[in-house]
């Protein structure tokens, strides 16, 4: 599947980070339309290219050339390459690989023989489940200006409760679950490859105790139990634009400060 094809679920993967800590953003945004701009189209277009350049390596089915120009051509050329070899170096390790992986967190609910209270599903750049019973999710960042922690990474999580979910029965289970980011273009003290281990029985925990139930409040969607918390999450919270009270208030006060100077 093409990056570009990929569909979003309400309580997304990339958005976990957002709705996690605002319980009313997932309302506050429903029919927001997501902007498409020049930095976003760069990276969804390097995510392509990268799936390409990974099937030219024969890892991953084959898949469209990328057509760009030359420019961009160079602009990915120089940059991609930490995160093709990275994943082609895990490929080589496991045949238990998927590049542009679709995992979805159903079974969260119906191994407690529960219906999901909401259709939960993302993509996830690549998965491999390594000799070492180490599962491990690998997440490329295009974007240069907010270098992105691997460390309690809740879309990281999220493709990586999925990913768990959806292994056979016959297969021995991770004892750890590596998030990386590779983000090649963002400056990091830990450099362009960063990772963060959890224990599989600390990322159940984690489902169990804080996205289950977070999932079933948004759900319920009883306004009274539902808190607006701002944060940082707030720069890729749609609702920010216009529809957030908080916002709005933050924005009126600024005004009026402006005016009072
Ligand atoms: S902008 Fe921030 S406070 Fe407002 S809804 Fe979004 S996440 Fe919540």
């Amino acid at each position: 599947m093409a990056h570009s094809e990929r569909a979003h679920a309400k309580l997304s993967a990339s958005g976990a980070y957002i709705w996690l800590n605002c319980t009313m953003s997932p309302s506050l945004s429903e029919g927001v339309p997501r902007k498409s701009n020049k930095y976003a189209d760069e990276g969804t277009l390097a995510h392509e290219y990268a799936q390409w350049c990974l099937a030219q390596r024969g890892v991953g089915k084959s898949s469209a050339a990328v057509n760009v120009s030359q420019e961009v051509k160079e602009l990915f050329e120089t940059n991609l390459g930490v995160y093709l070899d990275y994943v082609e170096s895990l490929a080589k390790q496991t045949d238990l690989y998927a590049v542009e992986k679709r995992v979805s967190l159903s079974r969260l609910w119906e191994n407690d023989r529960q219906k999901p209270p909401e259709v939960m599903f993302g993509t996830s750049d690549f998965v491999a489940l390594t000799p070492d019973k180490i599962l491990h999710v690998v997440d490329l960042k295009f974007g240069a200006s907010v270098a992105v922690d691997p460390t309690d990474n809740s879309q990281g999580l999220y493709y990586a409760l999925g990913t768990y979910l959806s292994l056979p029965e016959n297969i021995m289970p991770p004892e750890t679950i590596r998030i990386t980011i590779v983000q090649p273009r963002a400056k990091h003290p830990d450099g362009p490859i960063r990772h963060w281990d959890v224990a599989t029985v600390d990322m159940l925990d984690w489902a169990y105790s804080v996205l289950k139930p977070t999932v079933e409040l948004i759900a319920e969607n009883d306004k009274t139990k539902l808190s607006i918390v701002e944060g940082k999450h707030c720069r890729w919270c749609p609702a920010a634009s216009g529809n957030c009270p908080e916002k709005r208030k933050t924005k009126a006060t600024s005004a009026k400060a402006a005016f009072a100077d």
